[in-house]
């Protein structure tokens, strides 16, 4: 039995990553998957190879802080696959720098990205579901919202946001049968996480080495997550496994945060 057969799902940031490995994997599962990213070459080349592997999927560019962008992405998801079951909140940023040296922007960028975009396209997504009275959201928080990091004050607020918005609006969907719950991965493989050289611009993508390994050397388990394994916590709380859990938060950390 697939877990999601006949559910179509909406993963934001699916081009590559963590939400490449949950289109993949809720594809396998049964589900009409739409691929979207900032980036349209990313999505449309991440929808075209489930297509090839003979799933349902079409490419949606969209800025999730954008809202004719989300809205868009919905309508075109109802267009193309009739509704909307599970909408996976996966898209997001990180911009680090020592508080006393982030500027606003850079700040509220992070806030835009990561709880904006969250907040944003949950709203589209709500009614389509009210409607049914069913629907799964899943978001995307991180151990840094739970427990902080140094550098990432900004990422740290819009994290601890979503969880803080998933509990809310748990709350409110209960009644509708709309479960909302979050994961917080922890040290995950992906180019968030990748080594940069030392001395590199702080707030481009990626670490240096000395961070990451000592980032490495903190989880009990002695390895870095795969994307796989915060796609298959993704997946349990888009299947009916977890009907009657909503507003929760799970880390997926290796033990880095217990
Ligand atoms: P990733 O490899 O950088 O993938 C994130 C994807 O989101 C990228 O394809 C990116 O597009 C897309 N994206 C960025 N801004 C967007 C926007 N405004 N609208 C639509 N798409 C946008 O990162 P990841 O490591 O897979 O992270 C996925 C999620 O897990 C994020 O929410 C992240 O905060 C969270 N997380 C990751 C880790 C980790 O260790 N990797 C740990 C904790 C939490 P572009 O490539 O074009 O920018």
């Amino acid at each position: 039995m697939k877990l999601l057969e006949g559910k179509v799902a909406i993963i934001t940031g699916s081009g590559r990553g963590i939400g490449k490995a949950m289109a993949e994997l809720f594809a396998s599962e049964g589900a009409a998957i739409t691929v979207n990213d900032i980036d349209a070459d990313v999505c449309k080349a991440t929808a075209e190879e489930l297509k090839k592997n003979g799933f349902k999927a079409i490419a949606c560019k969209a800025d999730v802080t954008k809202d004719e962008d989300v809205k868009k992405m919905v309508e075109d998801t109802v267009k193309a696959f009739g509704t909307v079951d599970i909408l996976v909140n996966n898209a997001g940023i990180t911009k680090d720098a020592m508080i006393h040296k982030m500027d606003d922007k850079l700040f509220n960028f992070i806030l835009d990205v990561n709880l904006l975009g969250t907040i944003m396209c949950s709203k589209y997504v709500i009614p389509i579901m009210k409607e049914k009275q069913y629907g799964k959201i899943v978001n995307t928080a991180s151990v840094t919202g739970l427990m902080g990091n140094i550098g990432q004050t900004n990422y740290a607020a819009a994290k601890g946001g979503v969880i803080g918005f998933t509990k809310g609006l748990a709350r409110e969907l209960g009644l509708s049968k709309i479960c909302v719950n979050c994961y917080g991965p922890g040290f995950i493989e992906t180019r968030l996480t990748a080594v940069k050289a030392d001395g590199g611009d702080r707030s481009a993508l990626g670490m240096p080495k000395g961070i990451h390994d000592t980032a490495i050397a903190a989880i009990p388990f002695g390895r870095a997550g795969q994307p796989e394994d915060v796609a298959r916590v993704a997946l349990f709380f888009s299947s009916f496994l977890s009907d009657y859990i909503t507003g929760e938060v799970i880390s997926v950390s290796g033990g880095q945060l217990v």
